[in-house]
């Protein structure tokens, strides 16, 4: 525990990002009508795509990485899934994984999961199943027959492996769209009585969506949604007491309330620590400081897969200057998230959430 505490006070001081949205892939079997990603998903070619041989000369160029997102597409369509991440694990030390999966395909899902829980002891793991409807509402939003149902044989297998590991979390994301915006009490309640989960996470549909109107939601609206949620986490302590994990919830009620404030005054609530602290990798190598601000800082395999050459490059400090000086502002909840970790002056609202949390 102590370890950990101090990797994350060293974090503070690293050169390189401690927070990495690795998007592995850009396919995907799941056509969702509110994706950000869908561009990339629709001219994916996989041979464009890094290989493990330049991911692992990306993670040598690393330093140690707190949280690492492996996202796509979607992220357990590539076979070497597993390998990728232990090779961030082995170089990089990381603590967490988050795995967020559209559950269409649950042997092989389970399957790679173990791999990685097995391989990893020392990592805790999130895997997070998306649940956007019930029954046929989900399969319509996500753009897949049956994918509800799927969702339901993904969560058994991985169910089963909790009595053979205690490194990981199974947890559910919602995104929050016009599709559902009126079913988010009837989705919530659905998993709290049919699944065991450690966590339920409502997302703002974001960035550019498949289908525009999926952002045809309104303020009032999501903040209900997401006091919901909040009274929701409030009440439900985690499966397993964790007092990062506990920490992270309280972190992620915080980023609710600065979305909120946000929205309502369109303006920056915490300074951005994205293209810093945190960072995003596409699957072709390129780095940008988020999923919305479409600046490239640069690409990886133009510059030896060395991502310090392209955070330190003018271009790199160009965006970074471009985030400051603009005073960026977005709903982005990974982002949000950071600024509260690294903002010492955020951590008195973090703290006043742990109380009730604990
Ligand atoms: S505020 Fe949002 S859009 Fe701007 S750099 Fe940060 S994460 Fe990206």
């Amino acid at each position: 525990m102590a370890s950990k505490i101090l990797s994350l006070v060293k974090s503070f001081f690293s050169k390189t990002p401690s927070y990495v949205i690795f998007f592995i892939t850009a396919k995907c079997n799941s056509r969702c009508r509110m994706c950000f990603y869908w561009k990339n998903i629709e001219k994916h070619q996989e041979q464009k795509e890094l290989t493990i041989d330049e991911i692992k000369k990306i993670s040598r160029n690393l330093n140690n990485i707190q949280y690492l997102s492996v996202s796509g597409g979607e992220p357990t369509l590539r076979d070497d899934m597993p390998e990728i991440v232990k090779t961030f694990v082995k170089n990089n030390k990381v603590k967490f994984v988050s795995v967020p999966t559209n559950a269409l395909q649950p042997e092989r899902i389970a399957g790679l999961s173990e791999d990685m829980f097995r391989s990893c002891p020392g990592t805790s793991f999130r895997i997070a199943l998306s649940i956007d409807g019930i029954g046929k509402e989900h399969d319509d939003i996500r753009g897949v027959k049956g994918n509800f149902e799927k969702v339901g044989e993904t969560y058994r297998l991985l169910d089963r492996l909790r009595s053979k590991y205690r490194n990981f979390n199974i947890d559910v994301t919602t995104v929050y769209s016009s599709f559902n915006k009126d079913k988010i009490k009837d989705i919530f309640n659905w998993v709290e009585q049919n699944m065991k989960i450690d966590n339920h996470v409502l997302l703002l549909t974001r960035g550019n969506p498949r289908e525009g109107i999926a952002k045809d939601v309104t303020i009032e609206g999501y903040e209900k949604a997401a006091k919901f949620v909040e009274k929701r986490t409030f009440k439900k302590r985690g499966r397993r007491k964790d007092i990062r994990l506990t920490l992270l919830r309280a972190a992620k009620l915080v980023m609710r309330d600065v979305i909120s404030k946000t929205l309502k005054q369109k303006r920056m609530v915490l300074p951005c620590v994205a293209g810093d602290k945190f960072v995003i990798l596409n699957e072709t190598g390129k780095v940008y400081p988020c999923e919305l601000l479409s600046m490239e800082m640069g690409d990886l395999r133009q510059e030896n897969y060395d991502i310090k050459r392209i955070l330190f490059s003018a271009k790199g400090r160009k965006v970074k200057k471009f985030i400051k000086d603009t005073k960026c502002f977005c709903t982005f909840e990974c982002a949000i998230q950071n600024n509260i970790i690294y903002n010492p002056l955020a951590y008195p609202a973090v703290l006043k959430k742990l109380v009730f949390l604990r």
